[in-house]
């Protein structure tokens, strides 16, 4: 009782920082692990169209559940938590008919209890713990674990806006308020740790054409697909940034001004060469690119000056292609 109630005043003092929301996720899924004395927690929230509980946080990285993999609303243990926003704790969880197997899952599961976190009328996600012997957590583990879910609800509410409020909704690509955040306006490149900054400025090509022969929902269905293409060249830790209707900004930190132009190139190949299928025609789409590398001493504004010229250059001179921006006269 008395360990409970310190790491329950510990996670408290430790909230009060201002934390990104992964960061926030970590730090509870650890407290849920110390609370009840297991190995094994996780946080999983609803995405933003309510319909899925994607895993986000857990605090062994031996957990066996698949990341990238949601579960539906409403489906398995923690989907009953969400959808009925009531504490779900059963000592034998495979026996239990809500439980849903999935492919891979090894016979570990044992005991489980999962806690709806709730703000206002609705559920953000679930903090379940799980414990491989049965019949293992008690009321006291419940209460403890429901009283985490409290104090942590509105903080993950503030990190969960402040993080949707950064992101394009229609292609998941950071938006201009991410992008102040990510590369800010006085961003000053320290050389080593970012070494080189360069970016990528990309424009769909034709694009209104898009819109004017297969309508809006085509072109969204585009927008989608180009931001996708764009992030999957992309390292972990780079930004694709919607800058604007149907251009899209690529930051990367560290790289030369040839491998910015060589992952330019990937990008736009692999537009080329994907084909949108539609019901009773196909097509697709190109792109054109300017890369663009941070002097020392030059600013966000002059450098995105750059790139656009870049691109504009590249528009001019026949679309499809990638050009480099001049030095420009900084030495
Ligand atoms: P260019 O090759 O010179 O870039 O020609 P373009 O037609 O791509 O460029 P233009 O700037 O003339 O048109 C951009 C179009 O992008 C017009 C606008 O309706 C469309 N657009 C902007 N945002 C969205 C969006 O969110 N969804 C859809 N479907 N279209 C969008
Ligand atoms: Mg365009
Ligand atoms: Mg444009």
């Amino acid at each position: 009782m008395h360990k409970i109630l310190h790491s329950l005043i510990t996670v408290t003092k430790e909230l009060t920082l201002r934390l990104d929301i992964d960061e926030l996720l970590k730090l509870i899924a650890k407290y849920a692990a110390i609370i009840v004395e297991t190995e094994r927690a996780s946080i999983r929230m609803l995405d933003p169209t309510g319909e899925k509980l994607m895993a986000i946080a857990r605090s062994s990285t031996s957990f066996h559940l698949n990341p990238t993999e949601g579960f539906k609303y409403g489906e398995g243990l923690m989907g009953w938590v969400v959808k009925n926003q009531l504490p779900l704790r059963t000592g034998d969880a495979e026996q239990d008919p809500r439980f849903s197997r999935r492919a891979g899952m090894k016979n570990t599961m044992g005991s489980f209890l999962g806690v709806p976190i709730i703000v206002g009328k609705n559920s953000l996600g679930v903090i379940c713990v799980i414990h491989p012997q049965k019949n293992y957590f008690t009321e006291l583990h419940e209460v403890a674990i429901t009283l985490l879910a409290g104090i942590c609800a509105p903080q993950v509410e503030v990190a969960r806006l402040s993080r949707l409020a950064t992101v394009d909704p229609l292609t998941g690509s950071l938006n201009r308020r991410g992008m102040e955040s990510f590369f800010p306006k006085d961003i000053i490149p320290v050389e080593g740790e970012f070494g080189l900054i360069c970016v990528i400025m990309a424009d769909i090509d034709h694009f209104k054409k898009v819109n004017d022969t297969y309508g809006h929902l085509v072109g969204d269905q585009v927008l989608r697909q180009t931001a996708t293409i764009l992030s999957s060249v992309l390292r972990g830790g780079d930004a694709v940034i919607r800058y604007g209707g149907e251009e899209f900004l690529i930051v990367l930190a560290g790289v030369s001004i040839e491998r910015a132009y060589a992952i330019a190139e990937r990008a736009r190949k692999t537009i080329e060469e994907t084909i949108i299928h539609l019901h009773h025609t196909s097509f697709h789409t190109t792109i054109s690119l300017g890369v663009a590398q941070m002097h020392p001493g030059e600013s966000r504004d002059d450098l995105l000056k750059r790139v656009d010229d870049a691109l504009y250059e590249a528009k001019n001179s026949g679309r499809n292609r990638t050009v480099i921006a001049p030095e420009g006269d900084w030495q």
